[in-house]
């Protein structure tokens, strides 16, 4: 393995895609560095391994594109070799040997102790829990559960990822004592479908049994929910939610259309009332919740009115966080039998229509926070601000609290009450009381 530059083997994870991945890649650096291997993560290094994210076609040629971009380094000689694992590779993995056949070797999406071996490492299965965290040292992506068992007609999830399968409860409290233990105070917990938790190991779901056993790790302060999915909702959570002043009242739940005709070719098995009874519920249950959404618009056959209809009722019911996607048309998905009729530019409109709509909502009810006082946990210093986060905001995703570095020095990591004193659509502005 040693070059012809004598340089020492420094290998070079690069993380494509979803937070799931990044979750993937921390475990790999992790076994890595406990069979002494020098890793980083996004830096020099002669050795590379690109995980990779094959959802949709933005994301599958991002990841093509930083593949041909390694495997031409590869060919000028500045590193010396490339391994390909995630997604794209384990969807993929046929063509893209014939396609880019200068990589070392590519591995699926279930592939760890294979790609550990070509990497001169053995896979540890005590070392649980045991990863090098890439994020800010304040949170931690915390995954729950792997791959999915529902039909969602889009989604090509299922072909990559496999059946759902929970992470047993202790090894998870096993893991979240480790990440406290090195100053993780965030939990973010995920997986395809947070929901679905412990069906397939307890024959129930267990969402709210283990938010109270996490909520009891000492060093935890906040946990967070990403990922939920609507049908058979466990209803318990919003109970902790509402008693554990540890678990945000926050929620992300996909929900990726509204209209009951496009629904069902989604195979979301709910309908618009139930949504919107279940959406009603959660505000009963706990009102100061921040609710998260995604959707998807140009789904095949979304006519005008359905359009209308998912509008109207993006409206009515003021997400306090959303995200919009265009429909992608996937390979081997159910949905790919039916004919991608909504022209590109239509599918752009709409999408580009109700994030308009969301960031006038967003700026309404950010105006409603001015002179409030809420907690916020600092993540970094940027510019002239530190930038922060209340309980109602994920990483990467949602708003960010701006507090002017000239008046107050905050360490990054630990927590501040503020009060916010200007607000804009996705963004708040705040001093320390
Ligand atoms: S629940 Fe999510 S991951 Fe599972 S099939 Fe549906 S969209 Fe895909």
């Amino acid at each position: 393995m040693r070059t012809k530059t004598l340089k020492k083997n420094k290998i070079n994870v690069v993380t494509l895609g979803c937070s799931k991945n990044v979750y993937d890649s921390e475990v790999l650096m992790g076994q890595l560095r406990a069979s002494n291997k020098e890793v980083v993560h996004e830096e020099e290094g002669n050795i590379v391994v690109i995980n990779t994210c094959g959802f949709i076609n933005n994301a599958k040629e991002e990841s093509v594109n930083t593949i041909l971009e390694y495997v031409q380094k590869k060919e000028e000689g500045i590193v010396d070799k490339v391994f390909v694992t995630g997604c794209l590779s384990e969807r993929y993995k046929p063509d893209l040997q014939k396609e880019i056949p200068n990589v070392d070797e590519y591995f699926g999406t279930t592939e760890l102790p294979g790609l550990l071996k070509a990497l001169g490492a053995d896979y540890k299965h005590e070392l649980i829990g045991e990863r090098v965290t890439t994020t800010p040292k304040n949170y931690a992506y915390f995954k729950i559960a792997e791959g999915c068992d529902r039909p969602c007609s889009f989604c090509a999830i299922p072909i990559m990822r496999g059946k759902h399968r929970s992470t047993p409860m202790e090894e998870l409290v096993v893991e979240a004592e480790k990440l406290a233990a090195k100053g993780v105070k965030e939990l973010i917990l995920i997986a395809q479908d947070l929901t679905y938790y412990g069906l397939d190991l307890y024959k129930k779901r267990n969402l709210a049994e283990l938010l109270e056993k996490l909520a009891r790790v000492e060093g935890i302060e906040w946990i967070r929910m990403h990922y939920a999915f609507p049908t058979g909702f466990p209803m318990d959570v919003l109970e902790v939610m509402r008693n554990e002043p540890k678990v945000c009242n926050y929620l992300d739940i996909p929900l990726q259309h509204i209209s009951d005709s496009i629904l069902k070719s989604m195979r979301r098995g709910t309908t618009k009332a139930k949504t919107t009874k279940l959406l009603e519920e959660f505000r009963a249950a706990v009102p100061e919740m921040a609710i998260r959404t995604t959707l998807i618009v140009g789904y095949p056959g979304e006519t005008e009115e359905d359009f209308q209809t998912l509008k109207q009722w993006v409206k009515e019911m003021r997400f306090e966080r959303l995200g919009c996607f265009t429909y992608s048309h996937e390979e081997n998905t159910h949905a790919y039998n039916l004919e991608d009729d909504v022209p590109e530019e239509v599918k752009m409109d709409r999408a580009n229509e109700i994030m308009e709509i969301q960031s006038q909502i967003s700026w309404e009810l950010n105006q409603q926070k001015i002179g409030k006082e809420f907690r916020v946990v600092i993540d970094r210093k940027e510019g002239g601000y530190f930038v922060g986060r209340t309980e109602f905001d994920s990483p990467d995703v949602d708003n960010e609290v701006l507090i002017n570095a000239e008046d107050d020095y905050l360490r990054t990591g630990e927590f501040f009450n503020v009060k916010i004193t200007a607000a804009e659509d996705f963004d708040l502005y705040a001093e320390v009381v």
